[in-house]
């Protein structure tokens, strides 16, 4: 109450304020006002103010957008352990789901293996015993249906993903 008093009477015993930025000489009702000012009002005018937002508007926005560009495996590698939180979240509810996920070296090849488990923790102990390599291995997704995630697991067959595709033909048919 007593901070607004003061405010209103400092600002108004000035008709004109010197911007600090653009240097002209403007009307005070051209300034913003401020609590940390000896008149109350803001350094600099409200264009310029105004012009420094929208210049830092796109500064950080670009920042953002180069920050992620430049560590889309960080975001990743985020969105995969995300998903993996929601997966022993679903565990731990015992919630029904069906896991699509790929091998990225399962013949110690550059082929990528794709695959539907209930239990990827079992899953990686069978290929284990079969002899294939499940270092590294990632979900792709994580659906409640067995349906939507054989639909899933065709359409990464169909871009090239290796898998059981005469299993996959077996349980659909
Ligand atoms: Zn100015």
């Amino acid at each position: 109450m007593y901070y607004a008093i003061e405010h209103k009477t400092k600002a108004m015993n000035k008709v004109n304020k010197k911007c600090s930025k653009c240097k002209k000489t403007k009307n005070v009702s051209e300034f913003s006002k401020s609590k940390s000012t000896k008149d109350s009002l803001q350094y600099q005018c409200k264009d310029c103010v105004k012009a420094y937002r929208v210049t830092n508007k796109e500064k950080v926005v670009e920042y953002y957008k180069s920050y992620r560009i430049a560590n889309k495996d960080k975001f990743k590698g985020y969105e995969e352990a995300n998903k993996e939180r929601a997966l022993k979240h679903r565990e731990s509810k015992k919630l029904p789901y069906h896991i699509v996920y790929a091998l990225p070296n399962f013949n110690n090849s550059n082929e990528v293996y794709c695959g539907v488990t209930e239990s990827t923790h079992q899953r990686m102990i069978n290929h284990k015993s079969e002899g294939r390599n499940t270092e590294g291995w990632f979900i792709l997704d994580v659906v409640k249906t067995k349906e939507e995630a054989l639909d899933i697991e065709k359409s990464y067959h169909e871009q090239g993903y290796k898998g059981a595709k005469g299993w996959y033909n077996k349980k659909v048919a």
